[in-house]
């Protein structure tokens, strides 16, 4: 076992330990479906690649030690991780998700758990007294995003995890936006971190992946039970593929954060800025909060134009940022959450959690900032209404 203790380490060496056969220092693709058997009930612990696969399980290794847990699972995408995870539960069952939510979280409770009498409710999990009211016997569960996408609301993970479990049920944290690089819900006492792998941690935008982490033995083994029974799994060479971006994720990261520092800087100034959504502003209502439980803001940042500026010109103009759903590869991607990422929540609950049609959500990559920046400025300037 290679020697390290930081992060920054893990990143390059965790989860596989070279290959005895070839001294390959990458895992190896083992592009197979299945595995010969010595005889029968003797073979070499690996029988079938939905079951489990060993290009996979070095990544599941991987997430597992990086968000500091004892089981990591892999997945086809975000939402089949999401998918897994909520197979946990049972008809009855209610699960309490925080204001602003990945879009298709919301919409697969709403138009799939529903369908099997599993409920949820959609709750302000900033303000823990009141969430504590919000927790009835048949809540199981509460799913949490922080920062949450797309207003960056910051939500105390260990307060909401000390509330849940007062009660005696689940506290599920996606951790897409910060990623273990930055924030490990699992040690602010969280039961299950889910993530779409698509975003940071692959970070090129080249795969769509989804994993869970759990640091308890018997959800570890209802989660496998899960996985090889739905059989969402990652392919080999999408699970390789994302082990190749974890690498480069602390490198990658200290750069788009550096951006959005920069990037917000310069919306806070703009005259043309109403507001700007980003817990790495010391004045950002989750900036204290923020800084107790991850390591920085992050580098997603969300901002609304005054009503003179047409938003619809600004997305136009833009030329080196790309208009594209999905977040956190290496180019600038910006979107319109509420046309796009957040479309399938109806717009009356849309306006109520502040999803306004103004808002623009920008991913800042890791080009040069001045670049980033004259592209929003330009864009900014040519979409004032004269
Ligand atoms: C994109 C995203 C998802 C869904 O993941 P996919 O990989 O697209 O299926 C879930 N949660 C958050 C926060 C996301 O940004």
């Amino acid at each position: 076992m290679k020697q390290y203790k930081h992060i920054e380490s893990a990143l390059l060496h965790g989860g596989f330990d070279g290959d005895p056969a070839t001294g390959s220092v990458n895992v190896p693709i083992y592009q197979t479906s299945t595995y010969e058997q010595e005889e029968l009930g003797k073979h070499k612990g690996w029988e079938y690649s939905r079951t489990g696969n060993p290009t996979r399980a070095a990544l599941e290794k991987l997430i597992a030690e990086l968000e500091g847990g004892k089981a990591g699972f892999a997945f086809a995408s975000g939402m089949a991780a999401i998918t897994a995870v909520l197979s946990l539960f049972r008809t009855g069952d209610k699960i309490i998700i925080s204001s602003n939510v990945y879009g298709g979280t919301f919409r697969v409770l709403d138009k799939v758990f529903n369908n099997f009498g599993i409920t949820y409710s959609i709750e302000d999990t900033t303000d823990i007294d009141s969430l504590n009211k919000k927790i009835t016997p048949d809540v199981k569960a509460i799913l949490i995003e922080s920062p949450a996408n797309p207003l960056m609301t910051v939500t105390d993970l260990k307060a909401v995890s000390d509330t849940v479990h007062r009660h005696g049920i689940l506290s599920i944290v996606d951790n897409t936006f910060m990623t273990p690089y930055l924030q490990r819900p699992l040690e602010l006492g969280a039961d299950i971190v889910i993530h779409s792998a698509t975003k940071y941690l692959g970070g090129h935008s080249d795969l769509v992946a989804g994993l869970a982490v759990v640091n308890d033995e018997n959800l570890a083994e209802r989660i496998a039970f899960i996985q090889n029974s739905t059989g969402g799994v990652l392919q080999p060479f999408d699970s390789f593929l994302l082990i190749k971006g974890i690498k480069t994720l602390g490198v990658r990261l200290d750069r788009h954060v550096l951006n959005a520092e920069k990037i917000a800087d310069y919306l806070v100034k703009s005259d043309a800025v109403k507001k700007v959504y980003y817990p790495g502003l010391p004045t950002d209502p989750g900036f204290e909060i923020n800084k107790k439980q991850a390591k920085n803001g992050g580098a997603m940042i969300s901002f609304e134009l005054f009503e003179n500026y047409d938003i619809k010109t600004f997305f136009k103009s833009l030329n080196l940022i790309a208009l594209a759903e999905s977040l956190g590869g290496v180019e600038s991607l910006i979107c319109h959450p509420a046309s796009m990422t957040h479309a399938s929540i109806p717009y009356e609950i849309r306006q109520k959690v502040g999803i306004t049609d103004g808002l623009i959500r920008l991913s800042p990559g890791i080009e040069h900032a001045e670049d980033i920046i004259s592209d929003l400025d330009r864009a900014i300037k040519t979409s004032k209404i004269k």
